[in-house]
C-alpha cells in the first residue's frame, strides 16, 4: 500500500494539492490545526482576481481540478476613489474578479474545497497541529507574520450588489480600503501596509468613508482582523517538504490577491509528486515572474503616492481594466530592470517552518 502524502494546512493551497493528488489516485492525509477549514477568516468576501492571466478564472479552476461550485460571482464593474478625484466608475467586458466567501460556512471556497477533497477520498485530520513528518510532505500553513493587515467588518445590508475601492493613505497606509456587497451581505475593510498601531482608528475611518460616500447602511456588524505575509526565496523545497501558498511567501505583493497563487502552487506541488518533476523548476516558471513583478509594482506604488493613485484610477477608467492589470501583473523588460531596487527596498526575510 502506497504511503500517503502528508499535507500540513487545509487552506486553499493544501486542499488544492489534496484534490489534485487524489484525482491521480495518490493517498493524502491533510493535517489542520483548527477544528475546521477557514477559521482564520470570518465569512468575509474576497476577490478572486481574473486579470493576471488571459484564461478565465473558472476555466483555470476546472483545469486545476477544482469544481467552482462555491459562491463565485463575477463582478464586471466597481467604483474607485482616489485623493482629489471624483469617484471613477470602471466597467469591463469580462469579469474583473469573482467574489468568493471565505471561512468555515456552507458556501465558502474553504468548505467546498474541503468537501471536494473528502469526496475524492482525502483523509482530513482536524485539531492536529503538525510541524513535520516523514515521507513526502506539502506545507501549506499560511502566513507566519504580518507584512500587511486587513481590518474590517462583515455585515448585513439592504443595499444592492456593489464593489468599491478607495486609495487613501490616511486610513489605508500604502494600501486600500474596499467594500463588497453581495445579496444582502457585505464586507468592508482597510488593508494597511504600515502604521499597524493605528489599526482601530483606520478601520473606523474607512467605515465612516463608505457611510458618507455611498450611504452604506449596516446591521449585525462583526469585526475581523487578519494578516498577510510576503517574501521571495530561491527554493521552496527543504528536505522532504514542498512549500505552497502563503507559507512559501506566494502572495501578490502589490495588493494581497493571494488566492490564485495558493491554488496554483498547490497544483504545481501535487504535479511535481505525480510526475516526479522538480517543484522549484515548476513554480519558477509559473509563479516567480508574477511574484517579482508584483514586488516592483509595490515599489512603484509606494514611490508614486497620491499621484500614483490618481494615475492608476485614470488608467482603470480609460480602457479595459483587465487588460491594463494583466500588462502590469506580468513581467516586462523595464520591471525586470527595477527588480534589484525593489528587492533592496523590501528585504523580506525568508524562513522555513511548518
Ligand atoms: C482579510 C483578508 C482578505 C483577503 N482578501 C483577498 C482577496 O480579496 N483576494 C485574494 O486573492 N486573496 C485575498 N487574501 C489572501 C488569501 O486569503 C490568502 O492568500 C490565501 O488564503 C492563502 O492560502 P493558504 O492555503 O496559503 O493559507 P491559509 O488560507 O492561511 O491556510 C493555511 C491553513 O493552515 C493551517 N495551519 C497553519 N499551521 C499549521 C500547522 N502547523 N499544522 C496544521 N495546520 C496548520 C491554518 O489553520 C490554515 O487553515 C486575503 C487575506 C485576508 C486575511
Amino acid at each position: 500500500m502506497q504511503e500517503p502524502v502528508t499535507i500540513i494546512g487545509a487552506g486553499p493551497a493544501g486542499l488544492t494539492a489534496a484534490i489534485v493528488l487524489r484525482r491521480h489516485g495518490i493517498p493524502v492525509r491533510v493535517h489542520e490545526m483548527s477544528p475546521d477549514v477557514g477559521t482564520r477568516l470570518s465569512g468575509d468576501f474576497q476577490g478572486f482576481e481574473n486579470w493576471s492571466s488571459p484564461q478565465q478564472l473558472k476555466d483555470f479552476l476546472k483545469e486545476v481540478g477544482i469544481d467552482p461550485d462555491f459562491l463565485c460571482e463575477p463582478y464586471f464593474s466597481g467604483t474607485v476613489y482616489a485623493p482629489g478625484m471624483a469617484p471613477a466608475v470602471i466597467t469591463s467586458r469580462k469579469p474583473i474578479f469573482y467574489l468568493v466567501r471565505r471561512g468555515p460556512m456552507a458556501d465558502t471556497l474553504d468548505t467546498r474545497l474541503k468537501e471536494q477533497a473528502l469526496a475524492l477520498g482525502a483523509e482530513l485530520i482536524f485539531n492536529n497541529r503538525v510541524e513535520t513528518s516523514a515521507g513526502r510532505v506539502i506545507v501549506g500553513t499560511g502566513p507566519r507574520s504580518a507584512d500587511a493587515i486587513a481590518s474590517g467588518i462583515t455585515f448585513q445590508t439592504c443595499m444592492e450588489n456593489t464593489a468599491a475601492v478607495v486609495f487613501d493613505n490616511d486610513f489605508s497606509p500604502k494600501g486600500y480600503a474596499y467594500l463588497l456587497v453581495h445579496e444582502g451581505h457585505g464586507t468592508l475593510a482597510t488593508v494597511m501596509y504600515g502604521d499597524f498601531h493605528r489599526e482601530a482608528a483606520c478601520c473606523e475611518k474607512a467605515v465612516n468613508f463608505f457611510r458618507r460616500e455611498i450611504g452604506v447602511a449596516m446591521r449585525n456588524e462583526r469585526q475581523f482582523t487578519s494578516y498577510a505575509n510576503f517574501f521571495l526565496r530561491d527554493s521552496q523545497v527543504e528536505g522532504n517538504r514542498l512549500y505552497v501558498g502563503e507559507s512559501a511567501g506566494f502572495q501578490d505583493f502589490l495588493w494581497g490577491f493571494g488566492m490564485r497563487y495558493a491554488v496554483l502552487s498547490g497544483y504545481l506541488a501535487a504535479r511535481s509528486i505525480i510526475d516526479g518533476t522538480d517543484y522549484d523548476s515548476l513554480w519558477k516558471v509559473q509563479l516567480k515572474p508574477m511574484l517579482q513583478t508584483s514586488l516592483v509594482n509595490r515599489f512603484l506604488l509606494e514611490l508614486g503616492g497620491n499621484t500614483g493613485y490618481r494615475w492608476l484610477t485614470r488608467k482603470f477608467q480609460g480602457g479595459n481594466p483587465c487588460d491594463f492589470l494583466r500588462r502590469h501583473y506580468n513581467q516586462s523588460f523595464i520591471k525586470n530592470l527595477m527588480l534589484p531596487m525593489a528587492r533592496k527596498k523590501f528585504p523580506f526575510s525568508p524562513r522555513f517552518s511548518a
